[in-house]
């Protein structure tokens, strides 16, 4: 009950913090550079998929989609990552196959088909960023389902459904591949920085020695040519027209001259007319990014659309003038950089694509030959005791791994000594069971085995419809034999007769000694003609013979009584009386004869003569 409590509690901290995560991760996705974003919220997901439910992940994705589109103007394409861990997820769960591979077919196939023209249709279809946006895409995506993968594996929080065992070959796989991703992403993040940051220094220089050239120029007007340029000349705005282009000629940088009226003296720009009111900040959002440059971001490119935006982003520096009240607005277009550092990001994420097949298939030898002793020697080690009892023979293999192989030489030392411990103990059995089933004296069978013996034999009887006769011996006055000749020679009389009686051990015939003096000798059928006839030729074989013991002779008598299944008992315990009780009349009538029982006896005393 507790438990369940804990359990509860635990994963409603777990699904309040993913949900958290998840939703910090939409709203603030990793920035590379010019419009690229690291969004991570997918791998959350992919954690709740891995560790708990389909449905629960779906289900936190979808409201943290919605979420980033519908309240904090993310990007609309967020709908297609529902998308992605539904189908992916499905097919994994339906195919008992790695979801990871599911995910990179995913991307290579329907993710290209929705999401690049998806990309597409949100910028102008003229942008030739796609590729780039979609191969970003698809790393991030990969990344994002292997570092699920990995929490959900490794991170030591939430209570988990099925809490795997961890397979050292799939912990050197994953070590290989984050050792290979995390440095490659944080390259990236650096690189990309540091990159941004020269393009940054290259443009403000760019356009500094534009300004120079100019305030060059004006400073070299003589006063009836500064007043021209004041006037508007057309001479005037020829030359400086004539010198703009000369000094952007193979650039792309837009220059526009103003004077304090805002109003246009001379541009390059063919959307500008002269003389007009100019105001270089219009229709964008300006952010400072240097001391002398401005980025301007077009306002009517919605902000998720971040890569479009930079696409049509410009980078402006705005200068003044000493001599004249006028004012230069140089700008320079991010498309340029923006391109060149996708090209970096295209060649890094091939590259890292490249390198993660290599790497995946280096971690996968290096798993198989680390992982392939340890396994064998698991493998070898299952079920050992049971192995060696059964006498298998178990050859042990060397391994490369010294530690492994200090592991197989202490199995192999264990298995030897438990092999011979298992010998010993199998020998002392064999001696218990002997003991248990065997009269020590003589080796006949004994009162426990003849237990046993008697009652399977009636129930093949009582099916077959068949007879079984007992005959019951007991030697008579054994006691004088004792106070006689010693409690020893009476040990060696018992001894020879259960060695005469041991002729009887046939398939048809067993004796037993039950106890003292007491023998027992059980008949099948086919029965001889006279019974009575066939147990006085066993006493005659038991007594007519002399017993020597030393140099004494020692002369033996018996009385038997002879009982039959099922005429004088049903059962093994009635029928070993009747014998019994006819043994007993033997006694009675002058010993040292036979007597076949006369009826069935159920209750009488037993007891000596
Ligand atoms: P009876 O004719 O009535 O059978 O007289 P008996 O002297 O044979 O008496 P009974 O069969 O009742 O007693 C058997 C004696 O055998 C009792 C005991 O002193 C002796 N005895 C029992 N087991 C052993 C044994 O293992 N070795 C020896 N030497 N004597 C035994
Ligand atoms: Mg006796």
């Amino acid at each position: 009950m507790s438990n369940r409590h804990n359990l509860n509690r635990s994963s409603l901290t777990v699904t309040a913090f993913t949900l958290i995560l998840m939703l910090f991760f939409v709203n603030y996705p990793i920035p590379f550079l010019y419009g690229i974003e690291l969004y991570l919220f997918t791998a959350i997901a992919w954690f709740v998929y891995f560790r708990y439910s389909l449905n629960y992940a779906l289900l936190l994705i979808i409201f943290a989609a919605a979420c980033g589109i519908f309240i904090w103007n993310q990007s609309p394409l967020l709908a297609l990552y529902p998308l992605e861990i539904l189908l992916v997820g499905w097919i994994a769960r339906r195919s008992k196959r790695s979801a990871v591979l599911w995910d990179a077919i995913y991307w290579l196939t329907l993710g290209l088909l929705l999401f690049y023209p998806a990309y597409r249709w949100l910028t102008d279809w003229s942008d030739s960023n796609g590729i780039t946006y979609f191969l970003f895409s698809v790393a991030n995506g990969l990344i994002n389902i292997f570092f699920g993968k990995l929490t959900a594996e490794y991170l030591p929080v939430g209570a988990s459904k099925t809490r795997k065992k961890w397979r050292i070959g799939q912990i050197t796989f994953h070590l290989c591949m984050v050792l290979l991703i995390v440095p490659t992403l944080i390259y990236l993040l650096v690189s990309g920085y540091f990159t941004y940051q020269r393009s940054l220094s290259e443009i403000s220089s760019r356009l500094d020695t534009i300004y120079s050239h100019v305030n060059e120029r004006l400073n070299h007007l003589t006063e009836t040519e500064l007043r021209d340029l004041k006037v508007r000349s057309t001479v005037q705005k020829a030359s400086l027209q004539h010198m703009f282009s000369n000094i952007t000629t193979g650039t792309d940088v837009q220059i526009t001259l103003i004077d304090d009226n805002q109003n246009v003296v001379t541009t390059l720009e063919p959307a500008i007319a002269d003389n007009f009111a100019y105001e270089w900040s219009a229709g964008g959002i300006v952010k400072q990014v240097t001391d002398s440059l401005y980025l301007w971001q077009p306002e009517e490119i919605p902000s998720y659309n971040k890569v479009y935006r930079w696409a049509k982003s410009e980078f402006v520096s705005v200068y003044h003038f000493d001599r004249v009240p006028y004012t230069l607005v140089v700008k320079q277009p991010a498309i340029g950089f923006q391109h060149n550092m996708f090209n970096l990001y295209v060649i890094s994420v091939l590259l890292v694509g490249m390198s993660t097949l290599i790497a995946a298939f280096v971690a996968y030898r290096v798993m198989n030959q680390l992982s392939r002793s340890i396994t064998q020697l698991g493998s070898f080690t299952t079920g050992l005791p049971r192995r060696i009892r059964l006498r298998e023979t178990i050859t042990w293999e060397e391994s490369p791994l010294h530690e492994v192989n200090i592991l197989k030489n202490n199995f192999e030392d264990m298995s030897k000594e438990l092999a011979s411990m298992f010998c010993e103990v199998n020998k002392r059995e064999d001696k218990l069971r002997v003991m248990a089933h065997y009269d020590t004296l003589t080796g006949l069978g004994n009162r426990y085995s003849f237990g046993l013996y008697l009652p399977s034999l009636i129930e093949e009887a009582k099916k077959d419809h068949t007879k079984i006769a007992c005959l019951f011996i007991d030697l008579d006055r054994f006691k004088s034999i004792n106070d006689n000749y010693g409690h020893e020679a009476g040990d060696a009389v018992i001894k020879e007769v259960g060695a005469r009686l041991k002729e009887y051990n046939t398939a048809q015939t067993k004796a037993f000694r039950l106890s003292g003096d007491e023998f027992v000798v059980v008949l099948r059928e086919p029965f001889p003609r006279d019974l009575v006839q066939w147990a006085q030729d066993i006493q005659a074989s038991l007594i007519n013979d002399v017993i020597m013991y030393h140099d004494q002779r020692i002369q033996i008598e018996l009385s038997a009584g002879i009982s039959i299944y099922p005429d004088h008992g049903q059962d093994a315990q009635i029928l070993l009386r009747s014998s019994d009780h006819a043994m007993y009349q033997a006694k009675v009538s002058g010993r040292n004869r036979v007597k076949l029982s006369t009826g069935a006896t159920m209750n009488f005393p037993k007891g000596g003569a």
